[in-house]
């Protein structure tokens, strides 16, 4: 730091020609995050200097979060679920797991996720001393339960399946896991970290969250299709008991457990989630959820039209497609200013996510350049 001071002025200069060197949503088909909804952040603005981790000295915004966990709950099938809004999914992952284990009571356990679980589960296997055990996927690349089957035995504190995964935007046969989840008595979490907020407005039958018994605790995460400011994360448990497997003591704050894995943390996104749930309701998050299916269906649609298939007919708005020299087609992209991603192997793949920031404009010319790239 330099002795002498900037004035506001000054310093806001440099922020704002930093800030100008970031690259822009509109052209974002990599992310899973969006701009936030406007009233997000006014809601955040309101609550920015509040402290979830020391409750009792604000007790409005407190009560906020447990207002909003309610409504996740009731969006996922059980309104008196336990919970907290996290900073996101990987740190909603890691508590859910951490506290299987600790239910469990067993340290040296380990965990059964299917091959196509986002990195947070390696972090989680490191961090908690648990064995990852991936299970292979079908040719739908869904988790294959005799794969996962076989890999459970005495030490399995949880098991793991996806409502979205990262990648493919997939959903795992959650009432097969939970089905041998409830047989074994073992903890069943369910990744719907994107997925969360898409598939209750989707048609079709999905059976994957709290209505399902045998599911214990899911991970869905505002700040992505939830519209809310970052860092918005939910973990929801079926029961206290989960909860309870958290906390610690607190010697000198305002509550004497506290069960969440950071100590200060903001009030900001908890509110900025509250207001946008509010504000929406299920109606502005079907129209929202409508709109990106209707950008994903133009998009396989148009790059069927160029002779591109998707790896899987999109479950939702992540389209994975198969175009040769994978690699080098996403280099031009970039050139051209467009931020798309790519599968692992051995299902390599250009990723690409509708995102609400993203308009058919931007779809029609970006199928236009690629179209171009792949002749070339
Ligand atoms: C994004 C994502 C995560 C991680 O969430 P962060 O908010 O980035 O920590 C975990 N699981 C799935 C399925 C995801 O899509």
């Amino acid at each position: 730091m330099r002795d002498k001071a900037l004035s506001e002025d000054e310093v806001m200069c440099i922020l704002e020609e930093t800030r100008s060197r970031d690259f822009c949503y509109d052209r974002f088909f990599s992310t899973m995050c969006t701009r936030p909804h406007p009233i997000a952040i006014r809601a955040h603005d309101l609550f920015l200097e509040t402290n979830l981790g020391d409750p009792g000295l604000f007790p409005g915004v407190a009560d906020l979060e447990q207002q909003v966990v309610h409504m996740l709950g009731e969006l996922l099938g059980c309104a008196n679920v336990a919970g907290y809004i996290s900073t996101g999914g990987t740190e909603s992952n890691i508590q859910a797991i951490r506290a299987a284990r600790n239910e469990a009571g067993r340290k040296n356990g380990n965990i059964v996720v299917p091959a196509s679980a986002h990195f947070s589960f390696d972090k989680i296997g490191d961090l908690l001393c648990l064995e990852v055990r991936k299970a292979d996927l079908d040719e739908n690349l869904k988790v294959d339960l005799g794969s996962v089957e076989s890999l459970v035995d005495g030490n399995t504190v949880a098991l793991v399946g996806i409502a979205g995964t990262t990648e493919f935007g997939q959903v795992d046969p959650i009432e097969g896991l939970a089905r041998l989840a409830s047989e074994r008595g073992i903890h069943l979490h369910v990744d719907a970290a994107f997925g969360g907020f898409v598939l209750p407005f989707l048609e079709g039958d999905w059976r994957w969250d709290f209505q399902v018994k045998g599911v214990s605790s899911i991970t869905i995460d505002p700040h992505k299709m939830g519209m809310s400011t970052i860092p918005a994360g939910g973990l929801l448990f079926r029961g206290q008991d989960c909860m309870n497997a958290l906390e610690t003591e607190t010697h000198y704050l305002t509550k004497a457990r506290q069960a969440s894995l950071t100590g200060t943390r903001s009030g900001a996104a908890a509110a900025a989630t509250y207001a946008v749930m509010r504000h929406l309701g299920r109606e502005g998050f079907q129209e929202m959820v409508n709109y990106c299916m209707d950008l994903t269906r133009h998009l396989t649609l148009g790059a069927r039209k160029i002779g591109i298939e998707p790896f899987i007919e999109p479950v939702m708005n992540v389209v994975a497609l198969k175009v040769p020299s994978t690699a080098e087609v996403r280099e031009e992209l970039m050139k051209r200013d467009w931020h798309v991603s790519m599968t692992r192997e051995p299902n390599r793949a250009l990723r690409l996510i509708l995102m609400t920031h993203m308009t058919r404009e931007n779809v029609n010319l970006f199928l236009k350049d690629l179209e171009e790239i792949l002749r070339s």
